[in-house]
């Protein structure tokens, strides 16, 4: 699909992965709705377009007959709409569960009455703490549904559900991206997850705060290179899910030492507990896409995050003061 001249939907976009989605359509010249709740997304992620229009709603209490009356022409919806940081899991449970469940199918049933495909966002969460490693996409996951994590992992794991019967059952052409870990610029300085976690702390000259003994892996995607994967995958035929992540994995260690080495934080680290049900390892199988969507990460993890590094760093001296970060334990 030629992306010139379309318009598009995207809930959640002015959250981190959101925004610099709707900054590509942009670029491509579509013209480009945002719907966000700003429970995590933020206004100044985006920029003023004459292209883009942007709606304070939440997906879950959207009145789904009027819009679809108001957006008039709809070439496709991208459901980005949902706080992913495990510190929300115990803030915000309830609310996450209902975004991707009853929010998702408001979206489809939109998605429905404007004849248009829709991508949801599902999460390599759907996989929970793998015991095949690295994880194609016909692994059925290991998932704890009464814990921690259960809040997203189910609310995932059912979106990806409520797609498929919406396939089924009224003929919505779907997109399933199960995302992996992805950072960049604009990510939340305080949203607890580990890049913005340790780059923070690093750049306050702070120990970093390693959970466990920092043996788990994680597979990092730069946001723009995950945004690419979300593009083709939209503009293509498979309407199962695909892994969209990188397969440049590490352990949180490594993480913790490189972005040390590359801020000149002298503080070293400061080991905390592991959190129940935190996934041992986690990398992608990324055959489907490199085969059926010639997709596969192109930014290097250092260079990615120098990038990121830079534009928090900015963050933070616009700011003034010192920022306290959130671990998992202090919520
Ligand atoms: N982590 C850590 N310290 C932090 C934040 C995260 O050691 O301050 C670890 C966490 O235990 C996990 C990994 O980093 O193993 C990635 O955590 P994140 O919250 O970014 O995302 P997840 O992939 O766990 O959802």
């Amino acid at each position: 699909m030629d992306l010139v001249g379309r318009h598009f939907l995207v809930a959640g976009g002015a959250g981190f992965l959101g925004s610099h989605l709707v900054d590509r359509l942009l670029v491509e010249g579509s013209r480009v709705t945002v719907f966000d709740s700003l429970v995590t997304g933020q206004r100044d992620n985006l920029q003023d377009h004459a292209s883009l229009e942007f709606h304070h709603l939440d997906i879950i209490s959207l009145d789904v007959e009027s819009w679809a009356q108001k957006l008039g022409r709809l070439d496709g919806v991208f459901n980005l709409a949902s706080p992913a940081s495990p510190v929300d899991f115990s803030r915000i449970p309830d609310l996450i569960l209902q975004t991707a469940t009853h929010g998702h199918r408001q979206l489809l049933e939109l998605a429905k009455r404007a004849g248009c495909r829709i991508l949801f966002a599902s999460s390599s969460e759907v996989y929970g703490d793998a015991e095949v490693h690295p994880q194609p996409e016909s692994y059925f996951g290991n998932v704890n549904s009464f814990g921690h994590r259960s809040c997203y992992d189910e609310a995932k794991r059912v979106g990806e559900a409520l797609s498929l019967a919406w396939k089924l059952e009224h003929g919505v052409s779907i997109r399933i991206a199960r995302i992996f870990n992805t950072y960049g610029p604009r990510m939340r300085l305080d949203d607890g997850r580990i890049i913005p976690n340790f780059a923070v702390q690093a750049l306050q000259r702070e120990p970093l705060t390693v959970y466990g003994d920092g043996q788990q892996t994680r597979s990092f995607t730069f946001v723009k290179d995950e945004v690419d994967g979300l593009l083709r995958l939209f503009q293509s035929d498979l309407d199962r899910p695909v892994n969209i992540g990188s397969t440049f994995e590490h352990t949180v260690a490594e993480v913790a030492a490189l972005v040390n080495e590359l801020t000149g934080n002298p503080a070293g680290i400061r080991n905390l507990p592991l959190p129940p049900n935190d996934p041992k390892q986690r990398r992608p199988d990324i055959s489907l896409a490199k085969a059926a969507l010639g997709w596969s990460p192109q930014t290097g993890f250092r260079g990615g995050l120098k990038e990121t590094i830079a534009e928090f760093q900015a963050r933070l001296a616009r700011r003034g003061e010192p920022l306290k970060t959130k671990t998992v334990s202090s919520g």
